[in-house]
């Protein structure tokens, strides 16, 4: 199935400035999509246009077969900078429950069956010996981990991943690498912005290409070697 579907989608804040222009792009079940390109590019833009938090000002775009505001539960994202202050008082394991409430929606509360969702995606990062820690006490590379819990504790579809390779050491990096294979083998589909061509080779099968006049698209194959 089409997990992803862009056809000449532009995005903006506000009504003067386009902020992303035109993309056009198809992805599916278990594929990657790589988003390249210099800070300004747009790359956050999508993600978030992909996650319905700001418009598409022209041509469409579908995620998960609808639009994207009623997709959005289905959508695991890992912003690019831990969003959570680092005084309020919050345990790691609440912050993963935060993921998952947002795919129970309303009029439900969490059960057993939630717990443990928590505990697998800590287990899966690693970090389950921290779960009752106070958030904000963690080390930066832990919170990093602790966001990445948050996105895939709902199981979702399609998982966003805003630059999460930033400031990881060699393990950790290999460990995010083998984590983005087995839920792609498992169909999940994923979008990861990176300024990393390696890392795009080795996680993605697609890239989306975006330079300030110029945007392609394509296989990582066809892409990346006419780069070169
Ligand atoms: P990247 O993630 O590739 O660094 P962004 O998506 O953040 O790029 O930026 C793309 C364009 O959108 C830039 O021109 C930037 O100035 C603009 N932009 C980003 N965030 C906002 C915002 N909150 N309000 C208005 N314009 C924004
Ligand atoms: P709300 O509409 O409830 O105010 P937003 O959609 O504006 O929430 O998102 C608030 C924060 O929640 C975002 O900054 C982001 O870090 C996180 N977030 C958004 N969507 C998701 C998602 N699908 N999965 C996990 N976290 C998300």
């Amino acid at each position: 199935p089409v997990h992803l579907s862009a056809e000449r989608a532009s995005f903006a804040y506000d009504s003067r400035h386009i902020a992303l222009a035109e993309v056009n792009l198809e992805l599916h079940e278990g594929e990657a999509l790589a988003l390249i390109g210099p800070n300004g590019a747009g790359k956050s833009t999508f993600l978030k246009g992909v996650l319905g938090l700001i418009p598409t000002v022209s041509g469409s775009l579908s995620v998960l077969g609808q639009p994207p505001r009623k997709a959005s539960r289905r959508i695991g994202y890992m912003p690019q900078s831990d969003d959570i202050d680092p005084e309020f008082p919050v345990t790691l394991r609440q912050v993963v429950m935060m993921g998952r409430y947002r795919s129970l929606g309303p009029l439900r509360w969490p059960g057993s069956g939630d717990r443990r969702a928590v505990n697998e995606a800590l287990e899966r990062v690693g970090l389950a010996e921290q779960a009752g820690k106070h958030f904000g006490s963690l080390s930066g590379g832990q919170q990093q981990r602790g966001m990445l819990a948050r996105a895939i504790v709902s199981e979702p579809s399609m998982l966003l991943l805003d630059e999460p390779f930033n400031g990881l050491d060699r393990s950790n990096r290999e460990a995010l690498l083998e984590l983005l294979g087995e839920l792609r083998a498992s169909g999940t589909s994923i979008i990861v912005s990176t300024h990393d061509f390696e890392i795009a080779t080795a996680a993605c099968t697609h890239v989306l290409l975006l330079n300030r006049c110029q945007i392609e698209f394509g296989t990582v194959d066809s892409v990346l070697t006419s780069e070169a």
